[in-house]
């Protein structure tokens, strides 16, 4: 039997999973390595969005959560995110509900932390540089300084706790500011995560033109070492002096990460339903067209990725 499903097989009693809902695929960023959620949006299609609500409340009455993530496209630009985060706190109050967002809008965060300030939400802020040349280069954007404005407002709010920095790592790009990285992320006292890319159709050719794609995990740990910070007793972390960096890798076989990892579906805004399968990483998207099946079915057809 395969790692997999023998993993699935001893969790089969109550698998809890992760929800990633893609929101939307609006985005005021252009990143040269956005894999965009492996799902084929062109940015001028048009689509309804679903009743997300309906649908978590659907897949919760077939399968437990145990975490929902609100992503994208850029999360805090969808139109009725509020409704939609107040929602999910009155159904689910004891779920783990966070969002990736890439940090562009600090007004509408400061909403959000508003809203929330004595339920925090999770928050990951996606920083590819900060250094504005790099950032532009990556992004195709110059909105370095509103990416850092949100993570002050991240910093002095109750989210403070609750907040990671995210820092893609291109190897030969970006990699030589892991330590200005990690510093900052230190000032400001949130965690640094540092993610393995997800290369994909989406943006291989992008990244062989930078002649860079997904560095090796092993390569990560060992710059993260170098910075002085030791193996923690939680997988894939490192620790010095209380300031924590995990590696985020992109398929860990063996590991915690891996089975995590395959028990997260996404939901999409155009109402599919996806799931990673194999050891690829390709999102599948799953046909939920057919009005004589159930969500049941849906989710149990999705499953045989697993
Ligand atoms: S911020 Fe995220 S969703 Fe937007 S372009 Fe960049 S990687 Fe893609």
């Amino acid at each position: 039997m395969s790692i997999k499903k023998e993993a699935l097989r001893t969790n089969q009693t109550c698998p809890e999973y992760t929800l990633r809902l893609v929101v939307d695929k609006e985005c005021p960023f252009d990143c040269i390595y956005c894999f965009q959620e492996g799902t084929n949006y062109s940015k001028s299609s048009s689509h309804e969005n679903p009743d997300f609500l309906s649908l978590v409340d659907k897949f919760a009455a077939v399968r437990p959560i145990s975490k929902i993530r609100l992503t994208g496209g850029e999360p805090l630009i969808y139109a009725p995110l509020l409704p939609l985060l107040k929602g999910l706190k009155r159904k689910f109050p004891s779920l783990d509900l966070g969002i990736t967002t890439n940090g562009s809008t600090p007004r509408i965060l400061q909403n959000v932390i508003e809203e929330f300030t004595d339920t925090p939400l999770h928050m990951n802020i996606s920083i590819p540089s900060l250094n504005e040349e790099m950032f532009k280069k990556l992004t195709n954007t110059a909105r370095l300084p509103e990416v850092l404005s949100s993570v002050n407002q991240l910093r002095e709010s109750s989210f403070s706790s609750h907040a990671n920095i995210n820092f893609i790592f291109l190897e030969g790009v970006n990699d030589l500011e892991l330590p200005e990285m990690s510093a900052f992320a230190r000032v400001n006292n949130l965690p640094l995560k540092v993610m393995q890319l997800t290369v994909n159709e989406f943006n291989s050719d992008a990244l062989r033109r930078l002649n860079t794609g997904s560095a090796n995990q092993r390569l990560i740990t060992e710059r993260i070492q170098d910075l002085g910070y030791l193996p923690s007793q939680h997988p894939d972390s490192f620790i010095k002096d209380g300031h924590i960096i995990r590696v985020i890798g992109q398929v860990a076989p063996q590991t915690d990460q891996y089975f995590r990892d395959y028990k997260t579906f996404r939901l999409y805004y155009d109402g599919r339903i996806g799931i990673c399968g194999d050891n690829d990483g390709i999102i599948r998207p799953i046909n939920m067209d057919n009005p004589r099946q159930t969500f049941l079915e849906v989710v149990t057809e999705a499953e045989k990725f697993l």
